[in-house]
C-alpha cells in the first residue's frame, strides 16, 4: 500500500459561501476537460504552459452578441478589434461568421488583408498612420477615423494625388459620465471640436464623410455611458443633415464593453456586476431609435467589441513547478506560467481550476510565475486546494490583449491550440525556438571571437 501523503490538519466549516473565519471555500472546482478534450492530454501533447483557444466559446458569444443587437436595431455590423487577439485563425473565425476588421496600425491593416479581408471592410483607427498607411487604405477604399487634425491634412494632401475620394469618419471622445474621460483618442464634443473637424471635412470635396466613431472606454462596468454617448454620437449625425443635409452611413460604437473576469481587488465576481450583451445593446440602441432619423434609411450600427467576444474563449494551461512557504507562513505556489505570457494578471484575478479533483482542504495562497522578478506574481491570494509539483492547472478568460501583449522574456513563448467545433485540437501558433529569436541579431565582427581564459 502507497503511503498517504500528509497534509497538514486544519479545521474548516463545512460548505459555507459567506467567509467565515476560516476563509472562503475553494474559489474554483476542478476543471479537468476543455471542450471535451482532456486537460493532461493537451499539457503532454502540446508542452507546458500551452494556450488552448475553444472556437466553440468564439461562436457562441460572438452570435450572443450579434443577437443582442439585431434583435433591438435593424442594421448591425461587427469589426473585430484586431489588437485584442490577432492570431490568424481567431480572426478567421470572426470574419468567417460575418465581422469586419478593426485595425489601429498599417501591421494590423496588412494582416487583415492577409486574412482576406476586402478594403472596404477594414476600419483604420488609432492615433498613428503614416504616409504610406494612409495611401494604401485610399486605395483599397477602407473606412478610416480621424484621430486629430494632422492625420485630416494629410488625407487631404494624399487624396489631391489620387483620384479616389477618400472615405472618412471623425473619432469623437466625449463626457460619458465615467471617469477618468477618454479625451485623448479623436475629437471632443462638449468643446465643439468634433464639429470643427466635422466643418473642414464637408466644406472639402475631396472627402467622402461616411460616418462617426467613438469608443469611450474599456471594460465598462455601466451601459449607460454608451446610452449617452450614443445620444451624443446621434445628435452630430442628425445635426450633420440639418446642416449640411448630408446622411452618414454609419454610426460606430467602438469597444469596451466588459468581459467576466474579475478585476483585481473587485469585492464582488464580475457576472454579480458586469453589464451583459442585452444591456449595452438596450443602452446603445434606444438613442438611436428615438432620434430623428428616417425609418428606412438608419445608419449601419457598427460594434468593435473585442475583449467581451473572446476572454471566456481563452485558457492558459500550466504545471506547478514546486510548493514552499514565505516568511510569514503563507504558502508559496510556483508555477509555469510568468506574467510574460500572462499579461492581464497585472489587472484581473484571473480564475484559476486545478485540472483533477483535489483534496477538499484549501489554503490561502501566493500563486508566482517562474520569472526571477518580483513582479511575477500571477494571484496575489487565492484559495486553492494543495497542488503538488507537477499538478497541472487551468487559467480562466484569457483570450483578450495575452496573445498580443505578451513578451518574449527570460522564457520562450509556448504553443497556442486551438479547439474546433468537432473537439479537434489544432496547433495555431508554434513555439518559439532559440534560432528564431537569434535570426534577427547581428554580432559585430570583433565580438564574433570570445575567449575566456
Ligand atoms: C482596443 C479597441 C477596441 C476593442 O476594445 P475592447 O475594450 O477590447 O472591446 C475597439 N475599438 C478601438 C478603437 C480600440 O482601440
Amino acid at each position: 500500500m502507497q503511503k498517504q501523503r500528509y497534509e497538514r490538519p486544519i479545521i474548516r466549516k463545512y460548505e459555507s459561501n459567506m467567509p467565515n473565519k476560516f476563509g472562503m471555500k475553494s474559489d474554483y472546482p476542478p476543471m479537468p476537460y476543455i471542450d471535451n478534450v482532456p486537460v493532461p492530454e493537451l499539457l503532454k501533447d502540446y508542452g507546458s504552459p500551452v494556450f488552448v483557444i475553444s472556437e466553440k466559446t468564439i461562436r457562441s458569444k460572438y452570435r450572443n452578441a450579434l443577437k443582442a443587437f439585431t434583435t433591438r436595431y435593424p442594421k448591425v455590423q461587427f469589426a473585430w478589434s484586431y489588437k485584442t487577439n490577432y492570431l490568424g485563425a481567431v480572426c478567421r473565425i470572426y470574419h468567417q461568421e460575418g465581422s469586419w476588421a478593426e485595425v489601429v496600425s498599417g501591421f494590423e491593416y496588412d494582416k487583415a488583408i492577409e486574412n482576406g479581408v476586402e478594403g472596404k471592410k477594414i476600419i483604420f483607427n488609432g492615433p498613428d498612420k503614416t504616409d504610406e498607411d494612409l495611401r494604401k487604405a485610399i486605395l483599397n477604399e477602407s473606412l478610416i477615423h480621424i484621430d486629430h487634425l494632422d492625420e485630416l491634412y494629410s488625407i487631404i494632401r494624399l487624396a489631391e494625388e489620387t483620384d479616389i475620394k477618400p472615405r472618412v469618419a471623425i473619432r469623437v471622445n466625449m463626457d460619458t459620465g465615467v471617469y477618468p474621460m477618454w479625451d485623448r483618442f479623436g475629437f471632443n464634443y462638449e468643446n465643439g471640436q468634433a464639429w470643427e473637424a466635422l466643418n473642414k471635412i464637408m466644406h472639402n470635396d475631396k472627402l467622402e464623410l461616411v460616418g462617426l466613431h467613438t469608443h469611450i472606454g474599456t471594460y465598462m462596468m455601466t451601459a449607460k455611458a454608451y446610452e449617452v454617448a450614443a445620444y451624443k454620437m446621434a445628435d452630430l449625425a442628425i445635426g450633420l443633415k440639418e446642416k449640411y443635409q448630408h446622411e452618414i452611413k454609419y454610426i460606430d460604437m467602438g469597444g469596451g464593453f466588459a468581459s467576466g473576469n474579475t478585476l483585481k481587488g473587485a469585492y464582488l465576481p464580475a457576472s454579480d456586476t458586469n453589464p451583459t450583451f442585452d444591456d449595452y445593446a438596450e443602452a446603445i440602441t434606444t438613442p438611436l431609435l428615438n432620434s430623428s432619423f428616417d425609418k428606412d434609411n438608419m445608419p449601419l450600427l457598427i460594434l468593435e467589441t473585442g475583449r467581451a467576444l473572446i476572454d471566456e474563449a481563452g485558457y492558459l494551461l500550466g504545471t506547478v513547478i514546486a510548493n514552499k512557504r514565505l516568511s510569514d507562513g503563507r504558502r508559496n505556489t510556483i508555477v509555469d506560467v510568468g506574467v510574460n505570457l500572462l499579461f492581464t494578471s497585472f489587472w484581473y484575478d484571473h480564475k484559476i481550476s486545478p485540472a483533477k479533483k483535489q483534496t477538499q482542504y484549501t489554503e490561502e495562497t501566493v500563486v508566482y510565475g517562474p520569472l526571477c522578478m518580483n513582479i511575477d506574481v500571477i494571484r496575489e491570494n487565492v484559495n486553492l486546494p494543495l497542488m503538488n509539483k507537477g499538478d497541472h492547472f487551468v487559467i480562466h478568460g484569457v483570450g483578450a490583449y495575452n496573445m498580443t501583449q505578451w513578451m518574449q522574456f527570460i522564457t520562450l513563448r509556448p504553443k497556442i491550440v486551438m479547439i474546433d467545433e468537432e473537439g479537434l485540437v489544432h496547433v495555431v501558433r508554434e513555439h518559439e525556438t532559440l534560432e528564431q529569436l537569434t535570426q534577427l541579431e547581428k554580432v559585430p565582427d570583433h565580438l564574433k571571437e570570445i575567449n575566456i581564459k
